[in-house]
């Protein structure tokens, strides 16, 4: 006998984050993480701060708190919410009781590079479907399904595409999969959306549909770890039984009820988004370099091809702006820009315009 990890798990690639640090420059643009650039809300840095007169106790295991001000605020049941060290962690309980050994595991061609990870983790085999032209395609999902199949992870609008599918497509998808199967609807960029929920109608009127959620995006929290889940009492309970009681701490809990009860400024972050990645786009779009529409915080930019964009990438490194390969998603020709503030997204373009003349 040897010591040897669970199957699956040596076939786990490392996940590769985006880039923070750049040689030769002590504050470079960080447009590589689709982070907010108006930082968190200044009453969650309030809320956190006060938190540390509570560090000798332990947080609330419910998380009740928490789920109320998420359930005001979006209109759910408070019940069916599970709060996670963000929202991969609650992807991770789906994975860890709902899928195993000669379990598959669907996610789409350039979805999050979490879900293989994950799947392989429970011991199951992730199976990638094609998308069409950089968008879901609910026809290739459903026939990929199999007696196997227990979950399908959905990112929507999708990362790095920024493409999204409307409701009613994820609609026929939920109603068409067999019954034995999670529909997982990865929602960490829906606040950047316009008139999608996210599919919390769509949980409320079905079994088999589990929507996830984070502060890391439009709440500026990514450093704290903060997500949640919405699904069918039944799920939520299941998870409930491997979520270690005191997964979030009272730190996470305050400044996550505080950031999500400052409605003033995730509307504002949401409107210089929305204004900004317009813009980001037209502008990307007049230097011959190519852009699907953006439903997130981020845009794809396509060039001639790979060679192209990394030559864009390191001029951008020498202007000092991170932005993300994303060979890795399958789009070794791209790079994905997050939408930044107005400065930031002002200097960003200059920085290709200029290497766009030089070519
Ligand atoms: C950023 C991101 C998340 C959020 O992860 P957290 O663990 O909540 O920080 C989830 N899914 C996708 C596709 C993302 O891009």
């Amino acid at each position: 006998m040897s010591i040897t990890p669970q199957p699956g798990i040596m076939d786990i690639a490392l996940y590769v984050g985006g880039q923070s640090r750049l040689e030769g420059h002590a504050d470079p643009l960080k447009l590589s993480s689709n982070e907010n650039p108006y930082g968190p809300s200044p009453r969650a840095m309030a809320a956190l701060e006060r938190s540390a007169a509570m560090l000798h106790r332990y947080p609330s295991t419910d998380h009740a708190e928490l789920r109320a001000a998420i359930a005001e605020i979006h209109g759910l049941d408070a019940e069916r919410i599970v709060c996670g060290v963000g929202s991969d962690e609650v992807l991770q309980f789906l994975a860890q009781c709902y899928a195993g050994p000669g379990d598959e595991v669907i996610h789409t061609e350039h979805g999050f590079a979490m879900y293989p990870i994950l799947a392989r983790a429970a011991g199951a085999t992730p199976v990638e479907v094609r998308e069409r032209d950089r968008v879901v395609d609910v026809d290739a999902i459903l026939a990929a399904c199999t007696d196997r199949t227990r979950l399908i992870y959905l990112t929507n609008p999708g990362n790095p595409t920024g493409t999204m599918i409307p409701l009613s497509e994820v609609e026929r998808l939920a109603g068409a999969i067999p019954d034995h199967v999670i529909l997982v609807l990865d929602g960490a960029y829906v606040e950047f959306t316009e008139g999608y929920d996210g599919g919390a109608s769509l949980v409320e009127s079905r079994e088999n549909v589990v929507m996830t959620r984070t502060f890391s995006k439009i709440h500026g929290l990514g450093g704290l770890r903060i997500g949640w889940g919405y699904g069918p009492r039944a799920i939520i309970d299941v998870l409930n039984r491997v979520r270690q009681p005191f997964n979030l701490s009272n730190s996470q809990l305050a400044a996550a009820e505080a950031a999500i009860r400052d409605t003033g400024f995730t509307a504002h972050c949401q409107s210089e988004n929305a204004r900004l990645r317009v813009w980001l786009r037209d502008e990307i779009l007049a230097l011959g370099i190519g852009c699907d529409e953006s439903h997130a915080n981020y845009v794809l930019a396509r060039f001639a091809d790979e060679a192209e964009a990394m030559a864009c990438d390191a001029a951008l490194r020498e202007a000092g702006i991170l932005v993300r390969r994303v060979g890795g998603y399958g789009f070794p020709e791209a790079l994905r820009i997050t939408v930044g503030d107005e400065a930031g997204c002002a200097r960003v373009i200059e920085a290709i315009s200029r290497f766009k003349a030089a070519a």
